[in-house]
């Protein structure tokens, strides 16, 4: 199975991609991740990635393409991923089919998160993140045991600089100019599907799983 997961920042794809994940053994595959560690180690893709995200707007096209087609030949995806976070461009989504398909593979299915604009607002400003394993809590609905630190690793939680309100606004934006076309691009393969994303989180895993069947 290769699956990917559209939809707005803060519709959930990062949560429901690490539930999936742990129950199908499908590694998930997070391009903001991926970069997120790059920042952490310094490196010179780190760097340059460091300034597109922090202003909420997309690293180039060439950089999350190449780390997609080196990560996806891994072993570990070989009965399958979750691609969280990409393809995010009509572009990287047509490389994301041209790589594939040289290895006689192709996605199978791409499901769209649908949440409100104001909805991701109040989920994206009350976020905080496990700065180790990148867990996911809010600060009204879903708060860790102890205050600032991840129930799953101990991990210190923090507030992604990209969660700032000021920031937020271009990520929507830039979804809905440069993500969203990705929609259209699905259905035309007959690939998509939707799923109300607004509803908690074990109903949006229920409605993944059947998304999938
Ligand atoms: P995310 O963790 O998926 O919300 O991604 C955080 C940030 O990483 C985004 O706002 C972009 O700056 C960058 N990023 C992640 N994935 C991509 C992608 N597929 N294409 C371009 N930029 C990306």
């Amino acid at each position: 199975m290769i699956l990917v997961l559209l939809g707005p920042p803060g519709s959930g794809k990062g949560t429901q991609a690490k539930r999936l994940s742990t129950e199908k053994s499908w590694p998930q595959l997070s391009t903001g991740d991926m970069l997120r560690a790059a920042i952490r180690i310094g490196s010179d893709l780190g760097k340059r990635a460091k300034s597109f995200m922090d202003k909420g707007s997309l690293v180039p096209d060439e950089v999350v393409i190449g780390l997609i087609a080196e990560r996806t030949q891994s072993p570990d995806c070989s009965q399958g991923f979750i691609l969280d976070g990409f393809p995010r461009t009509v572009p990287q989504a047509e490389s994301l089919d041209r790589t594939l398909a040289s290895r006689g593979l192709a996605t199978n299915r791409a499901v769209l998160f649908e949440v409100d604009d104001s909805q991701l607002v109040r989920r994206l400003s009350g976020r905080r993140t496990c700065e180790k394993c990148s867990a996911m809590y809010h600060v009204e609905t879903q708060q860790p045991k102890a205050l600032g630190i991840c129930d799953q690793c101990g991990g210190k939680l923090i507030q992604r600089s990209d969660d700032l309100e000021t920031v937020i606004q271009n990520r929507l934006k830039v979804y809905h100019d440069q993500t969203a076309p990705l929609v259209g691009f699905y259905e035309h393969q007959k690939k998509l599907r939707r799923i109300d994303a607004s509803l908690d989180i074990a109903s949006v895993q229920k409605a993944l799983a059947g998304s999938i069947q």
